[in-house]
């Protein structure tokens, strides 16, 4: 039976509801609806990660949020309002929050089609039981505030773990891709998903192929941006999920080698992706995160045992190139984003013609070049592809890798250098002179590259004047 306890049992809820919050709860009462605060908002406060995201539940319908936020809010956005939901925008001193006001669901899905088909509710505990997971159906309803916990949220927030409201398995036939969020929030919090609910993962994993690419995208997106993707993606892969979602990734875990002539394709790649993830400098970069992900698969394709007794993987990058495009255009990735990845799994590998600095120049800038905006990443990349236990060579692979990098800076140092042109060129130096090619007209140009270099551009005028000076000087 559901039941609500008071805030003053929790604290914590009490003390962290924001101002804002209270202020539109009041709206609300006086307008004579109900507002909560609900879901991720709920669960973030308690756990002292809350954003700038408020998410509201409200028994008003669209029309009346739309009257109450109107005249409140910064700015509205409708875009949402088929399925109930009203956006906002709502500037404080300290900050700005974005708000979303949904009105109570009671879902009812068509289980065989890929969208929820939505119903209005008339109760926040029917609201609440259609959510994704106890710790995301907890409410705050304002303004009071009393926190309302049908199902044991608040335990399993202490507890950290994923249970559903209802059972798994219905709820899981309701929306599927639920399955997928539980690996997001295993990920997102360091959560342990209820055996139960694995189970049920586990059984029910084929029904995923009914939701959308891009639904399926998104979730697959916040786990790899999560801090714990590894957790993430250990419970896709053995709940086979992965095997429907991202089948290249399990793949990896077959190709382990019953006699160990090489490493474990899929320990080395969730090690790698974690290595990259410690080297990113501006935040979680979903990019180099998925070029990490996907750098080794095409390796199962490629496997040769040699007649030597010796496993290759000959052409593994360009293999893996082609099967990271081709997934990711399925998944429905941006055309950039799947450019620049699969760019990236194909250059993975080039580092290691660098052998202990044989390069030439030219292998060097066409390094540079190949990578283009890249290039930042591919460092990255490369140098996390390294999961050796040997410190020895590790540190050796690092300290050439540091050394390629030098020349790289080397060389664009002198490309900048070479890239400065004198003032005038040889023709307007002829023109300027009056004299006909000849090494005279070398020795003018040197002159004004000096000079360039020296003082910087002397314009048009100021180069005229120099060079008839230095001219004159010549005679
Ligand atoms: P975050 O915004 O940090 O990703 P969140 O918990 O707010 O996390 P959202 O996807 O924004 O996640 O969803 C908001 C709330 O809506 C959730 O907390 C949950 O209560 C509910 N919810 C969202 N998607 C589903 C779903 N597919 N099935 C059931 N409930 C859902
Ligand atoms: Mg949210």
């Amino acid at each position: 039976m559901p039941n609500a306890s008071n805030a003053a049992q929790t604290p914590q809820a009490r003390h962290r509801i924001e101002p804002v919050a209270e202020d539109l709860g009041r709206l609300f009462r006086a307008a004579g609806f109900q507002l909560a605060l609900v879901g991720g908002s709920v669960r973030d406060t308690l756990l002292g990660r809350l954003g700038n995201d408020l998410d509201f539940t409200t028994d008003a319908r669209p029309e009346q949020v739309l009257r109450i936020l109107r005249p409140w809010a910064d700015a509205v956005w409708e875009v949402g309002i088929a399925f109930g939901t009203v956006g906002a925008r709502k500037d404080t001193e300290d900050r700005d929050f974005q708000i979303e006001i949904t009105t109570y669901r009671s879902e009812v899905y068509d289980r065989t089609s890929r969208k929820p088909e939505v119903s209005y509710g008339d109760t926040i505990e029917e609201d609440l039981l259609r959510r994704d997971f106890t710790v995301n159906a907890m409410a705050v309803a304002l303004p009071g505030p009393d926190f309302i916990d049908p199902y044991g949220g608040l335990d399993d927030l202490a507890a950290r773990v994923l249970r559903t409201p209802g059972t798994p398995e219905s709820s899981f036939s309701d929306d599927p891709l639920r399955m997928m969020r539980a690996a997001r929030f295993a990920a997102q919090l360091d959560f342990e998903v209820a055996p139960e609910v694995v189970a049920a993962m586990t059984e029910m994993a084929d029904r995923i192929s009914i939701v959308s690419a891009e639904r399926i995208r998104d979730e697959l997106n916040k786990l790899l941006l999560s801090a714990h993707p590894r957790k993430g993606l250990r419970l896709l892969v053995d709940t086979g999920l992965a095997d429907r979602v991202l089948p290249e990734l399990s793949a990896l875990r077959l190709e382990r080698d019953e006699h160990f002539r090489h490493k474990d394709v899929y320990e080395h790649t969730l090690t790698v992706l974690e290595q990259a993830i410690d080297l990113e400098t501006d935040g979680p970069d979903l990019t180099l995160r998925l070029a990490a992900l996907l750098h080794d698969i095409g390796k199962p394709r490629t496997r040769r045992f040699e007649p030597d007794g010796r496993v290759s993987f000959h052409h593994h990058e360009v293999v893996g190139a082609k099967l990271t495009k081709a997934r990711m255009t399925q998944l429905k990735y941006p055309n950039d984003q799947i450019k620049d990845v699969s760019r990236l799994v194909e250059l993975h590998l080039r580092f290691h013609g660098y052998g202990s600095g044989e390069w030439t120049d030219s292998a060097v800038r066409r390094y540079v070049r190949d990578a283009g905006p890249l290039l930042e990443r591919l460092h990255k990349l490369t140098r996390s592809d390294c999961t050796t236990r040997n410190k020895r060579k590790a540190l050796a692979l690092s300290r050439t890798y540091d050394s390629l990098e030098a020349r790289i800076a080397e060389l664009k140092e002198q490309e900048e250098l070479d890239a400065i042109r004198p003032d005038l060129d040889g023709n307007r130096i002829m023109e300027v002179l009056g004299i006909p090619p000849g090494p005279a007209v070398g020795r003018a140009y040197q002159h004004l590259l000096e000079l360039r270099l020296e003082n910087g551009p002397l314009g048009e005028e100021g180069a005229e004047a120099a060079l008839r000076e230095w001219w004159a000087a010549q005679q």
